[in-house]
């Protein structure tokens, strides 16, 4: 029997949403595509501790899909044990993460400390998975290449980043394993964006791919088929009429902008006034920087703009809050104003001030603008928890929440078919990754009854063998 071309082990994101890790291994290499933090659930969290299945060492480079720490986070960490290959993304991808894993190396410290003040730790002295520090010089390490053209990740591995769609930098990366009649393509989907949304370009044909890892974030639902405007400026006017805040956790990159260019597009069509409109987000006010600064990524309408040197990411009475203290005097606004601030499921961040003060009265509306992960605040807002427990305090929810699924980063069942369908011919195999259990089962369902094709939703560290 011939050995078999690569083997390929899921040490992440398999079952769940988080944690994206898919270690590819041939005879003589090994690339690590993704290399991301769990996130939500402690039981999830705790698997940030586990060492890998395999010496830190013995892996020769990694590939990123795209900056979202759940597919970026862990790169800190894996450098900190003794990584020390080539990283590899693209140039939105490098840019975003010099803001994003520092970020979360300062969240680790943030909890690390937590747990100390309070002894809540089995360790002592609670230790953060990495620094701020460690994030940013992660983050130095990774080399930028453009999209479409083959770049040689390692000696006689060939790589391609095409357009996801999904965030700025976002890509599905495309791996050449063997030669001639032997060869095969291997395509991570990373998280793939909505076809037509705002801003970026649309996710890019999936063309030859023998076998698929996709993602299944919204395996198992359809996107609300509202137009995005309509939605919003149901919920911009009965916010007015409520005479309060409007609320928004969102994350600071992508769901702040989308949030932004269609907040701006209301007002410049007179469907809503232009209300005061906060971004309480130093990494947000970065973020949106950065689009602006990558016409590559983005669609014509946005592009052009960009490329005459104007930035439209911004509402007509745009306040940017990057000091605490213009954080601060958000809290003394009164009427009816947009605060949008990270972190987008309220696991941290600034929103947590905002939803202390605001959510016990009756007037605010929460709006939530993204999937919302089982464990997190922002679920049990959704799910209509009546406290909500924020600085150790029991918060009453009298706020009026209300949710827009569509403005998600992520295709829905359809759109990820769609995508699917962009296939040149039959690939070999689909295996249905980054999704809870239930979603990745239903799309892998769908794939083999619409599609025909063989899919299968691997476990936790299982190794599948590609031939
Ligand atoms: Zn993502």
């Amino acid at each position: 029997m011939p050995a078999p071309l690569a083997t390929i082990q899921c040490l992440g994101a398999s079952k769940t949403v988080t944690g994206s890790k898919f270690l590819v291994q041939t005879d003589e290499r090994r690339l690590l595509v993704d290399c991301g933090l769990y996130q939500g659930l402690k039981t999830l969290r705790l698997r940030n501790w586990d060492p890998l299945p395999i010496d830190v060492h013995r892996i020769d480079a990694v590939a990123l899909t795209h900056a979202h720490i759940d597919h970026t986070g862990y790169l800190p960490r894996l450098i900190k044990d003794g990584f020390s290959g080539p990283v590899t993304a693209t140039e939105g991808t490098r840019d975003l993460a010099r803001i994003l894993l520092p970020d979360s190396g300062h969240l680790q410290e943030e909890e690390a400390a937590y747990h100390n003040k309070r002894g809540t730790s089995k360790h002592n002295p609670a230790l953060p998975l990495y620094t701020a520090e460690e994030g940013a010089a992660a983050a130095e390490k990774v080399t930028a290449v453009g999209y479409d053209k083959p770049v040689q990740l390692l000696p006689g591995l060939l790589a391609t980043f095409r357009r996801a769609g999904h965030i700025l930098g976002s890509a599905s990366i495309h791996v050449g394993l063997g030669a001639g009649a032997a060869s095969r393509q291997l395509v991570f989907s990373g998280d793939v964006g909505r076809y037509a949304a705002p801003i970026l370009l649309d996710p890019e044909p999936l063309g030859d791919a023998d076998y698929v890892f996709v993602e299944s974030t919204y395996g198992d639902r359809l996107h609300d088929t509202t137009p995005i405007p309509d939605q919003l400026e149901r919920v911009v006017r009965a916010a007015i009429d409520r005479g309060g805040a409007l609320v928004v956790p969102a994350f600071a990159v992508g769901r702040t902008q989308e949030l932004i260019y269609h907040l701006r597009n209301l007002e410049d069509a007179g469907r809503i006034p232009r209300l005061p409109t906060f971004v309480d987000s130093p990494m947000a006010i970065e973020a949106t920087a950065l689009y602006c600064s990558h016409p590559e990524d983005l669609d014509p309408d946005t592009a052009k703009p960009v490329l005459a040197g104007m930035c439209p990411l911004h509402t007509g009475r745009f306040q940017l809050a990057r000091s605490v203290e213009d954080s601060r005097k958000i809290n003394d606004v009164r009427g009816t104003a947009v605060i949008i601030a990270a972190s987008g499921m309220a696991t941290g961040g600034r929103i947590l001030h905002h939803l202390q003060r605001r959510l016990p009265d009756p007037k605010t509306t929460v709006l939530l603008v993204g999937f919302q992960a089982p464990g997190t605040r922002g679920r049990l807002i959704q799910d209509g928890a009546r406290t909500i427990r924020i600085f150790g305090e029991d918060v009453p929810v009298h706020a009026h929440v209300d949710v827009i699924h569509g403005l998600s980063a992520h295709s829905d069942a359809n759109g990820l078919l769609r995508w699917l369908r962009t296939a040149s011919g039959r690939p070999r195999h689909v295996f249905v990754v980054h999704g809870e259990l239930g979603a990745a089962d239903t799309l892998a369902g769908r794939i083999r009854a619409e599609l025909g094709w063989d899919a299968s939703v691997p476990d936790y560290r299982e190794v599948v063998t590609l031939d």
